[in-house]
């Protein structure tokens, strides 16, 4: 450990210290006084000296340190990795409870925890070392999760693209107890949901629609739903649930659609509910188009457009276009739901999106809710970076 390097960052681009942004760019980087390899802890300092904070340095990525504490005092040790994970875990208490057992326990930088992200499945959790810092953590950071959590197994999803950017292979393994089993059951808001945490997308389940599905089934009693994207169905089956005369799911993986029929069933919704529809989305709501179908509720819930700033105008004009195609579907008086988790679409640029979509359908289009990511993705004032979700529910004349 060579936790006497210092890094000094350039005049001009050491204002991160009075942020407290946690990454600092190679590109800020002025002098680096030794020779830290990888995942080493290195003390920043601005272009006067002064201290800005310690964190974990790797010559790999362009965030060539995450700021880890900005106390200067304090010792990174394998105590103080013990106290921030204890304190994220306790900060979710408000969330679980007998109708939810599930949640993200740790979302990285956002609970000062850059690189690490843990999410909880029932008895099992799942972890992500998204950095060469946590990386070389990996042990004591599973050893302090199983001091502090009763769990029957730690899986580790390595196959994140952020693990590229930091020189770092991808590879999932059990890091810990036994496997989850094929079947593993979720209960979120009171319903019951099969995850995959070795196959599913993300690392089994969008936790971060937890509230945004409760929200959206309420406008949904009595009238049919269109679900895009539905991966396993956690949209439908809140609104089936809730009232909802009858579903159709649309998603272009037919694993995800079967995983939602199992879902449907476990929460004892007759199939005869639900149609599934395994294809591409923008293509099926052309073909209901040309049917002249029309439902109470659309909901679009598309993966990222834009996973980076340079796509953001493909990004724009793919959600004009879905929206477009959406809008259009929506019987009048009823609502279209719609997402965006790109984090390079702000929520101005979301709303724009949508707003050409809403002016070329014709429709009288009102927003009528804003919707989030859920608590357990909190957003840190000082890591913008942390908010990405953005959805606005629609009332459509
Ligand atoms: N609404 C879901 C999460 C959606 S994730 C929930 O609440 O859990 C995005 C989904 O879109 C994935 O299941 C993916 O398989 C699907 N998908 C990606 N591209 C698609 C396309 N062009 N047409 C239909 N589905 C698509």
């Amino acid at each position: 450990m060579t936790d006497s390097t210092v890094i000094r960052l350039k005049k001009g681009r050491d204002r991160t210290g009075r942020f407290r942004h946690p990454w600092i760019f190679s590109g800020a980087i002025a002098a680096i006084d030794g020779n830290p390899q990888p995942g080493d802890i290195v003390r920043v300092v601005d272009s006067g000296g002064d201290f800005i904070g310690q964190g974990y340095y790797n010559p790999l990525s362009q965030i060539a340190v995450r700021i880890l504490e900005f106390a200067e005092a304090a010792k990174i040790d394998g105590g103080w990795w013990d106290a921030r994970i204890a304190e994220s875990i306790a900060r979710r208490r408000s969330i679980i409870n007998s109708e939810t057992n599930s949640c993200r326990l740790i979302y990285g930088e956002a609970d000062f925890l850059p690189g690490l992200i843990v999410d909880l499945y029932a008895d099992f959790l799942t972890v992500q070392f998204l950095t060469a810092g946590t990386e070389r953590l990996k042990n004591e950071i599973v050893d302090s999760l199983t001091k502090q959590m009763k769990t029957e197994g730690i899986y580790e999803r390595g196959d994140s693209p952020a693990r590229k950017k930091e020189g770092l292979p991808q590879i999932s393994k059990p890091l810990y107890g036994r496997l989850p089993p094929s079947g593993l059951t979720i209960r979120e808001n009171g319903l019951s949901y099969e995850v995959d945490i070795i196959g599913g997308q993300k690392t089994g389940w969008y936790f971060d629609q937890r509230d945004n599905r409760l929200a959206v089934a309420e406008f949904s009693a009595g009238g049919t739903v269109l679900d895009c994207f539905s991966y396993s169905g956690g949209f439908s089956i809140a609104a089936l649930t809730r009232g909802a005369a009858h579903s159709t799911l649309v998603d272009s993986s037919a694993a995800f659609l079967d995983q939602a029929r199992r879902n449907l069933r476990l929460n004892h919704l007759p199939e005869s509910k639900a149609d599934f529809v395994n294809g591409d989305a923008f293509d099926y709501l052309r073909e209901l188009q040309r049917d002249n179908r029309s439902f109470d509720l659309v909901i679009l819930d598309p993966p990222k457009f834009a996973p980076t700033k340079n796509s953001l105008e493909k990004a724009m004009s793919g959600y004009k276009d879905i929206n477009l195609l959406g809008l259009k579907l929506v019987r009048s008086g009823g609502y279209l739901a719609t997402f965006s988790c790109s984090g390079a679409i702000d929520w101005q640029l979301f709303r724009t999106a949508v707003g050409w979509a809403a002016i070329d359908s014709g429709r009288k289009v009102q927003i009528t809710h804003q919707m989030r990511q859920a608590p357990d993705h909190p957003v840190l004032f000082s890591f913008p970076q942390s908010e990405y979700l953005k959805g606005f529910l629609c009332r459509v004349e």
